[in-house]
């Protein structure tokens, strides 16, 4: 809303909304004049008792509008608004395939790349043609003919406009470029709102302080050359862009418009022939050109050599899914984001900072070399460190990380380390003291507590931050008796401590499926772990997650193996008939368990699973495509959306936590956001 301006005349708002009463509160911020009801999805079904209350819901935006549009083959809308009271008086506008409305749609022509739509509107034949053949597209399309016809536009400047289109969905790619360099790549379009779109996503990367831009010329914008640039770099200085680096005629003639460090170019071959790339170093580059451009070139020669084997991290999955959880805690409990492990094997700073960006409260670092990384790569949230060591404490306090306290012996060696560093000075390090109350593994003990309270009372360069301990079998509905009783006696032991200070002190015992499971016991946080990315803690939480990390990787060679011969290290396999193998590189030293060879497991092609044959190499595995159609070159999923994690790890008779873990760190990691 912030952003309308007076000389504005027309306003566009999609609302959503994931639970009751939400909608009324929207109401009264937006005022729609107009309303659209575009479709009933089944997003957050789960929080509505009947998709009714789900469209009550959201038709209370639409309560004091002049103007009502909505599909009539909507019955359950339909229905809902011929009785609705407060829906009497307002005026509405239908369409529909089916029976009679303002907009009849008659006809839909798919084509390649496009599809006509006829209709019928006060007795004329009229039709539209839009770039588009997928259904979610031609319907935003026909509410948004019907919302134009309804302002009384002419259908022929409809039509003309609505062949125009194109299409806003983009992909933004985040990969490890040379020199220590964050590349994003974005050269889907290059109108002037997704670059706006794609610096913001430039600037919540934290972890370079240079942000560059490779721009190219932006076409077809039908505007006047002089203030598009003007525009655009208005845009760059706005957003603290460090370094521009134009390529095509028109932004060159406009080079005297920039006023940030720049260069320019008349094509990419020019720029990549004659630019030294050994310049960039430590800083974010976004690629932004229009496809004639080929920009490709360009992203080759500043990404990192890979191979061909890559781990996909989705980071809209990663936001569902905290989404998710944040849906399921009281709006004031905190959530600590675990990234220990490279936050378990996805990535570290490129993780932490879309958690902080999406304000999370705390991370979780196993060790402080994992929490440093962090903070040079600029995360400010505050950093947890579950296994300090003696050696770390000095570094820890440098960068303020903060320590889990589990023992006397660790309680002391910290207090040692704040001698040397806050010795006659004000400044406090914070703690978390680690209370076992069943897990057996770290943590003080009840009889440990009046004696630990009354040497951390004593220390005035320490302050206890929280309170906390760790379910042993959260996600085990024969155990929950003992999670039961871990909670109740964390309860005890916390309220002791919070007794013994005169300030306040978080509690927090639920892990992922604890928050699932044992939301009582969400106390003031939780640690979020594996659901972050994307396992649940059931059939049903699974569903309504999203997967995070995909394994891909391709096929290498083809080759056809008669029968009686043999395949692979010690001849483990003998073809038992003529056999058609495909060679995929990616083998033990990847993280794909040797253990899968010879049958137990497989990997996803061309819709197939393929079964791996012989002995896993280090570097490689064969696989059986002997009925299925592949080809050099075609993807292979070893595991991601087709085949998930979770069957992956039941196939290796281990967890998903270990699968996430152990794909190698040489395994590079692509990041994507749409
Ligand atoms: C790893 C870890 C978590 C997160 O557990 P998930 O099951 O992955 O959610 C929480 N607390 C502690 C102490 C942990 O070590």
């Amino acid at each position: 809303m912030w952003q309308i301006e007076p000389e504005h005349e027309l306003a566009i708002f999609e609302a959503g909304i994931s639970e009751t009463d939400e909608m009324d509160k929207l109401q009264t911020i937006i005022q729609p004049t107009i309303g659209i009801f575009t479709n009933i999805g089944q997003a957050h079904a789960e929080n509505f008792i009947h998709i009714n209350q789900k469209i009550a819901e959201k038709l209370k935006l639409f309560t004091k509008v002049k103007t009502f549009i909505y599909c009539a083959d909507h019955l359950e809308i339909k229905e809902i608004i011929l009785r609705a009271e407060n829906f009497k008086n307002i005026e509405t506008f239908t369409w529909s395939y089916k029976s009679n409305a303002n907009l009849v749609i008659k006809k839909t022509l798919k084509q390649n790349h496009s599809t006509i739509i006829e209709a019928l509107y006060q007795n004329q034949k009229i039709q539209i043609t839009i770039p588009f053949t997928d259904e979610a597209s031609i319907e935003n399309a026909i509410n948004c003919w019907a919302t134009l016809l309804l302002f009384g536009y002419n259908n022929e400047i409809i039509s003309n406009r609505m062949t125009n289109l194109s299409p806003v969905a983009m992909r933004l790619e985040l990969k490890e470029g040379i020199n220590n360099c964050s590349v994003i790549n974005d050269s889907y379009n290059s109108d002037i709102n997704s670059l706006s779109i794609a610096i913001d996503f430039l600037n919540q990367q934290k972890q370079h302080r240079k942000k560059t831009i490779i721009l190219s010329d932006i076409l077809q914008s039908g505007r006047d050359e002089d203030d598009l640039y003007s525009e655009v770099s208005g845009l760059l200085t706005d957003k603290k862009i460090d370094k521009l680096i134009g390529i095509g005629k028109a932004i060159s003639r406009q080079k005297d418009k920039f006023s940030i460090e720049k260069f320019f170019y008349d094509n990419t071959s020019d720029f990549v022939k004659d630019f030294p790339f050994s310049d960039f170093h430590d800083e974010t580059i976004l690629l932004k050109g229009a496809r004639i451009f080929k920009f490709e070139k360009i992203s080759k020669a500043l990404q990192q050599k890979a191979h061909e084997t890559v781990l996909e991290i989705n980071l809209n999955g990663l936001i569902h899914n905290l989404n998710y959880y944040r849906s399921l805690l009281k709006s004031d409990t905190k959530i600590m984001a675990m990234v220990k492990a490279f936050s378990y094997g996805s990535g570290s700073y490129e993780i932490a900072n879309v958690l902080q960006y999406y304000q999370v409260d705390y991370l979780a670092v196993a060790y402080a070399d994992e929490g440093v990384e962090l903070r040079k790569s600029g995360i400010t949230l505050p950093i947890m460190v579950m296994n300090p060591e003696e050696q770390s404490f000095d570094v820890m306090l440098k960068y303020e990380l903060e320590a889990e306290l589990y023992s006397f012996r660790i309680l002391g060696l910290f207090e040692e380390a704040l001698i040397r560093n806050y010795k006659d000075s004000n400044k406090k390090g914070f703690i978390h003291i680690k209370l076992d109350t069943g897990m057996h593994r770290l943590g003080f003990e009840n009889n440990d507590l009046p004696a630990l309270s009354s040497r951390l009372n004593n220390n005035p360069n320490l302050l206890v931050k929280s309170v906390f301990s760790h379910l042993a079998a959260s996600d085990e509905p024969e155990q929950d008796e003992f999670t039961k009783q871990q909670i109740a006696i964390f309860k005890d032991m916390s309220a002791f401590i919070q007794s013994e200070f005169d300030y306040p002190i978080m509690r927090h015992i639920l892990n992922s499926s604890g928050i699932t499971r044992f939301s009582d016991a969400q106390f003031e946080m939780t640690r979020l772990g594996i659901g972050l990315y994307g396992i649940g803690a059931n059939d049903t939480e699974q569903s309504l997650l999203q997967n995070v990390s995909t394994l891909k990787t391709i096929i290498s060679q083809i080759k056809h193996i008669p029968k009686g011969e043999s395949i692979g290290y010690n001849r483990k396999c003998i073809a038992a008939k003529d056999m058609v193998i495909a060679t995929i590189p990616i083998g033990y030293a990847d993280g794909l368990n040797r253990k899968l060879g010879n049958g137990k497991g497989k990997l996803f092609v061309n819709g197939h699973l393929a079964n791996i044959v012989g002995n896993i190499c280090m570097d490689m595995c064969m696989i059986d495509i002997t009925e299925i159609p592949a080809n050099e070159g075609d993807d292979v999923i070893v595991f991601g959306n087709e085949y998930s994690i979770s069957q992956f790890a039941n196939d290796m008779e281990t967890i998903p936590y270990e699968v996430l873990t152990s794909v190698s760190r040489r395994v590079k990691r692509v990041y994507y956001q749409e």
